[in-house]
């Protein structure tokens, strides 16, 4: 056997079995070039907002278990078990 004796690969195929086109995360249509992986710009934005309004610090701190006077508001846990 020789490494010559392999068909060609090529069956007359334009696309590249290797790197099968992925669609658009967001909406599901055929990629753009321009705006990879995306289908436009537009979902391309959809997409950074979605990580925008995820990964953003929501405004006001949460409740705090300080008291007013800086003080633990919590109580003591008493653990009395045996
Ligand atoms: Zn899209």
């Amino acid at each position: 056997m020789s490494p010559t004796d392999m068909p060609p690969a090529n069956s007359g195929s334009a696309q590249d079995p290797a790197r099968p086109p992925r669609p658009c995360p967001i909406c599901g249509k055929p990629r753009n070039a321009d705006v990879a992986p995306f289908c436009s710009s537009r979902c391309r934005d959809r997409d950074l907002m979605r990580w925008l309004d995820d990964g953003y610090a929501i405004p006001g701190r949460p409740a705090s278990t300080t008291g007013p006077d800086g003080t633990d508001a919590r109580e003591a846990f008493d653990d009395d078990e045996g």
